[in-house]
């Protein structure tokens, strides 16, 4: 039996009756702009993040975005991210006019750490953005200290860590703001586009609301420029289901990343580090691998699906002219060896056991 990296179906099947009622109710009210379920939506994800305000997007990448506009940060202005995350934390940036700089990332979280970023911080320097990479959480105690040292802000890129704690606080809750994206294949994922911002800074949040929707704060009044990036009624129809299963299924994950773990115990790959103070979410189960791309193939013919997230650094992309050492050693490592490995909640403890025993045999010499 094929086992693929993510299985939306399934959830689907599992929710399929309230789905459907969601979808049709906001279609039947027809309330589409800025409607109940927005409202709603907005006030159980704050409530679930434990922060006083939730402002519903149309992306993850609106989200990083109008948080940048939202504290003034443009042209002339320097962000330090991690190389190590989806492009769009870069993007983000320069779409601002601001200047990415690409920090290295810590080898065991596989994070932006307080050691990458003490060296890029300049008197140009706006703002910093933590990833949550694959759910692990930064080490975000040491990243609020040098940000508070430094007076900057520290943006949290919460789009893989729905529901993830550190010190028993939440993804989304510990910087200024957190974005994240409900990209269909998240943790909590919608079925189209979609995003929000969480923050407990009300002054924040309200620019956040006029920048969603065109600058305007009154109808046809604009204030400032702004961008068409609305979270949607039906999408946000479809959260508001989805919303009180997350901690049921990232406890799904946790238990699924244990018994690969254990599985692979003694393999040559190295499975994710935990940090003492945080709750893993595992919006992946990124192994490093030797020999990859083989192993990749190799797992491909038995029916197994993987990803590579991401085969580039964001500070090697041609896109973005970013500031960069010359070499980001870990991120470098990492892109060349990643592996994400099937993981959703409706998973088997089999179904792991048999990836992890085609890994098994993929190392000892192709034999199962
Ligand atoms: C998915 C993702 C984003 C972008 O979210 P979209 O909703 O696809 O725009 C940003 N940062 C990270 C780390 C992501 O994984």
């Amino acid at each position: 039996m094929n086992i693929p990296l993510v299985d939306l179906v399934a959830q689907y099947r599992c929710l399929r009756p309230e789905i459907d009622d969601a979808i049709l109710g906001a279609l039947a009210e027809m309330q589409l702009f800025l409607g109940r379920n927005v409202h709603a939506f907005e006030q159980e994800f704050a409530a679930y993040c434990g922060v006083a305000h939730c402002v519903g997007v149309g992306s993850g990448t609106d989200a990083l975005h109008l948080v940048l506009r939202a504290l003034d940060i443009g042209p002339g202005a320097e962000v330090i991210i991690p190389s190590h995350t989806f492009f769009a934390t870069a993007e983000a940036v320069a779409l601002t006019g601001a200047t990415p700089v690409f920090a290295d990332v810590d080898g065991t979280t596989r994070c932006l750490s307080a050691t990458g970023v003490e060296p890029l911080m300049s008197n140009r320097t706006r703002a910093v953005i933590a990833v949550h990479m694959h759910g692990q959480m930064a080490e975000t105690a040491s990243l609020l200290e040098i940000t508070r040292r430094h007076e900057v802000p520290l943006i949290e890129d919460a789009a893989q860590a729905h529901g993830a704690r550190y010190a028993g606080r939440r993804a989304g809750s510990l910087g200024i703001a957190g974005c994240f994206s409900f990209y269909f294949s998240k943790n909590l994922g919608a079925y189209g586009e979609a995003g929000a911002v969480t923050t407990n800074d009300a002054a924040l949040a309200d620019r956040l609301r006029a920048l969603r929707d065109h600058g305007s704060r009154t109808r046809y009044r604009h204030d400032e420029v702004g961008l068409n990036a609305r979270l949607d009624e039906i999408q946000a129809a479809v959260l508001r289901v989805k919303l009180p299963h997350l901690d049921r299924w990232n406890d799904r994950r946790r238990t699924l990343a244990a018994v690969y773990d254990a599985a692979l115990a003694g393999t040559p790959v190295e499975t994710p580090a935990t940090l003492e103070a945080a709750q893993h979410v595992y919006h992946h189960y990124a192994i490093l691998a030797p020999r990859r791309d083989e192993l990749a193939d190799y797992l491909r013919a038995e029916g197994i699906g993987t990803g590579i997230h991401y085969p580039v650094p964001c500070h090697l992309q041609t896109a973005v002219a970013g500031a960069a050492p010359p070499s980001l050693p870990q991120a470098e490592a990492i892109a060349g060896r990643v592996l994400s490995l099937p993981l959703y909640p409706e998973l088997t403890e089999e179904q792991v056991e048999r990836v992890a025993g085609c890994i098994r045999a993929f190392y000892r010499g192709g034999e199962l």
